[in-house]
């Protein structure tokens, strides 16, 4: 089975000097093989400094993270730098010949108490060494979005980077909430018409259905997904594209198709719900192959595939109109 191979580049870090410690980090190549499934990689090590306060042994540094591969569908998934997940890049750090380790996550979390303080003689976050816990935040930080630059610079694969769902207007967000009855979709959230919700009645959290960003390779064909007929609201695109705006912190400039193949398109973008391909198709209820990316109203229906042209930026949806828990309430029948 093939694997994806690249290689990111990282540093050099400014040096970083106290009495017990000395940070130095150069630039590093780190070679990476992702195979296909949900794995782990741990990089090679490299070296990080010298613990003046523990006989002066090398400082050894070490990459780990967990991502996806669908070799079949050309698509990696990886956590952004500020995805709180165990599955994101962690710099493991030790003195060379100890069995003292210390854990930094990209993301701002972690559990300190577990992961450095245990230690009798390594641990950054101590007053012995101040400022050195924001020196290694920087290094994993910059290597996980250094690698998010490789991955986006290879050539026709689609790069999903996980991140929390956007903070968005109260309203914008109802009209991201479906209402289940019986665990059939019929209605967006209005609080409104929603002043108690019924035993019968579930909310669908967008949240859920969000699973961070993607890029497109350019020239990637894609569809229009076939308006569902269990959507409530199958033209719910302006609402998904608040979503793409709050992700990406941009308006679109224009079609992601624009042009293509000397189509007409006009300057109502609109966040459309498409699938990878040159066939537009209905999507099952739950389906992990629909995006959102910005197209213009005529474009938006057609059924003339699209090419990735203008824009390769999307947002990738997970269990499309999944319903709530997998449960719904069964109604008594009367005999
Ligand atoms: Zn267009």
């Amino acid at each position: 089975m093939a694997s994806l191979t690249t290689t990111f580049t990282f540093g050099p870090h400014d040096a970083y000097h106290c009495p017990s410690l000395t940070l130095r980090v150069e630039a590093q190549n780190i070679q990476v093989s992702f195979q296909a499934g949900t794995n782990a990689f741990t990089s090679s090590d490299f070296d990080m400094g010298v613990l003046h306060s523990l006989y002066s042994r090398p400082i050894i540094g070490r990459l780990t993270l967990r991502y996806t591969y669908n070799e079949v569908k050309r698509e990696i998934t990886v956590c952004s730098s500020d995805y709180p997940s165990a599955d994101g890049m962690t710099l493991i750090t030790m003195p060379q010949d100890t069995a003292e380790a210390c854990f930094e996550h990209a993301a701002p979390c972690g559990f300190l108490a577990d992961e450095c303080y245990k230690n009798s003689a390594w641990n950054y976050h101590s007053q012995l060494m101040p400022g050195a816990a924001t020196y290694m935040k920087q290094v994993v930080r910059n290597a996980n979005d250094a690698l998010i630059e490789a991955l986006r610079n290879i050539p026709n694969l689609t790069v999903v980077v996980r991140e929390l769902f956007p903070k968005l207007e109260q309203a914008v967000y109802h009209d991201l909430c479906v209402v289940f009855e019986s665990g059939v979709p019929t209605a967006i959230y209005n609080p409104d018409l929603h002043a108690v919700l019924g035993a019968h009645q579930a909310v669908g959290l967008p949240e859920s259905t969000f699973a961070g960003s993607a890029t497109w390779a350019t020239n990637s064909p894609f569809s229009n997904v076939n308006g569902s007929t269990s959507d409530p609201k199958p033209n719910r695109e302006t609402s998904w594209m608040n979503v793409w705006r709050a992700v990406w912190g941009a308006d679109p400039a224009q079609c992601s198709s624009y042009h293509f193949n000397g189509y007409n398109c006009n300057g109502n973008l609109i966040g459309g719900h498409i699938i990878a391909g040159m066939v537009r198709q209905s999507v099952t209820r739950g389906s992990n192959d629909v995006y959102i990316i910005p197209i213009c109203n005529s474009h938006n229906g057609t059924n003339q595939y699209m090419e990735v042209v203008s824009n390769d930026k999307a947002v990738r949806l997970t269990g499309y109109l999944n319903s709530p828990a997998g449960l719904f309430r069964v109604e008594k029948q009367t005999l």
